[in-house]
């Protein structure tokens, strides 16, 4: 059942999609998946994505903060969770109370989590985070030798896996991506070196699964491409993915605008001839881009119709000009109506940025069903 309030604006997530989504990205790479679900999914909701990738197989799940990891832990998911980001001293025993893979990216911290899982007598799990040219956080990999030899010698972290993260492979022109694949086997080479086991190799990110075979390793870490979206406009579609989200709305107020008369804040808007417009029940306060004022497009009746005026608060306008528009109509802001479609990454462009801040931006005033 549609857990909804009765707002006309929702957000439907098609699980079949995010199914098949996953197939195809492990049939391309052949090798297992961390699902990222960290920013509630990618603004597709954290738990019931989990779930269900859950139920698919999928290997590992990845998040942001150890707050997502136990908010999946709470609702029952049971996969193994790796936090991507870097830890904060005051939160280690968290990670290890909720059973939630650490990423260790420098020998401080390293310690920090050795002093956690010593205090609570238990081992902790751990990734090594090695900077290979992101310059966010890990050892850089260059002068990672002793930061490995520590990791492997301590006897209350467990060395799972060790990774990178990759800055341009979403452009598959960039030269930048073979340059960390191999600055990353540099690093790893030392476990051999010092007789170690090779933990867990990971490295690539949505760019990397979609154009660099050289980076998918032991594993892989997808985010947006599991959701069926392009992470740029210069990305290839060399995997059959479909977007699992659509952001739809309904009209809910319809008025003739005279010519010569303005819409919206700031009457940026105005009408050059008398023309019908409808106002729509979204805005910024949703996470719907402001700055698709007078640029963004919507769906009705399977027409394309421009947004006039400044996105509000909780409402836009749409200038549907002589055509007809009855209350209660549905409008498409992502996703198909008719034969036409619009997409998140047709969003972002217009909207002035990248389709990840479109999908996370979109909050928790939109209900979610699943389908
Ligand atoms: N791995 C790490 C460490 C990340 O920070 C992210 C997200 O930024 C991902 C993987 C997934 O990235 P993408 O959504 O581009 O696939």
């Amino acid at each position: 059942p549609p857990a909804v309030s009765g707002r006309p604006t929702r957000i439907v997530v098609d699980l079949d999609h995010l199914a098949l989504n996953l197939r195809n990205i492990r049939a391309h790479v052949g090798v297992p998946v961390m699902a990222i679900v960290k920013a509630n999914a990618y603004g597709h909701g954290l738990v019931p994505v989990a779930r269900h990738l859950q139920a698919q197989g999928v290997e590992q799940l990845g998040v942001a903060f150890v707050e997502e990891g136990i908010a999946l832990r709470q609702a029952g998911v049971t996969t193994p969770i790796l936090v991507l980001g870097g830890i904060f001293g005051p939160q280690v025993a968290q990670y290890i109370a909720h059973d939630l893979e650490i990423t260790v990216s420098s020998l401080d911290k390293l310690r920090q989590a050795e002093a956690a899982a010593q205090a609570m007598g238990r081992k902790a799990i751990v990734h090594l985070k090695i900077d290979t040219g992101m310059e966010r956080i890990g050892v850089h990999s260059y002068s990672s030798a002793a930061f490995i030899e520590a990791a492997v010698a301590s006897s209350w972290c467990t060395v799972k896996g060790v990774y990178s993260h990759l800055a341009c492979s979403d452009d598959p022109a960039s030269p930048m991506t073979l340059q960390q694949v191999e600055r990353f086997h540099e690093a790893c080479a030392h476990f051999e070196r010092i007789g170690a086991p090779m933990p867990l190799r990971h490295l690539a990110n949505s760019g990397g699964v979609l154009h660099f075979p050289e980076t998918w390793l032991d594993m892989v870490r997808p985010g947006i491409v599991l959701y069926g979206v392009l992470p740029d406009p210069a990305s290839k579609r060399t995997i059959d993915v479909r977007p699992a989200m659509s952001l739809a709305s309904q009209v809910v107020y319809f008025k003739v605008v005279r010519a010569g008369h303005t819409v919206s804040y700031g009457a940026t808007w105005t009408a050059d001839h008398d023309t019908r417009v409808v106002t729509v029940p979204i805005g910024y306060g949703d996470g719907f881009p402001r700055s698709l004022s007078s640029r963004g497009e919507v769906l009705i009746r399977g027409h394309r119709y421009p947004i006039v005026g400044r996105v509000c608060m909780d409402q836009f306008m749409v200038d549907i000009g002589g055509d007809s528009a009855w209350n209660e109509d549905e409008v498409v802001l992502v996703g198909k109506q008719g034969d036409e479609a619009i997409s998140a990454e047709e969003v972002a462009r217009l909207a002035g940025t990248i389709p990840y801040e479109i999908l996370v931006g979109l909050n928790d005033r939109i209900p979610r069903e699943y389908r």
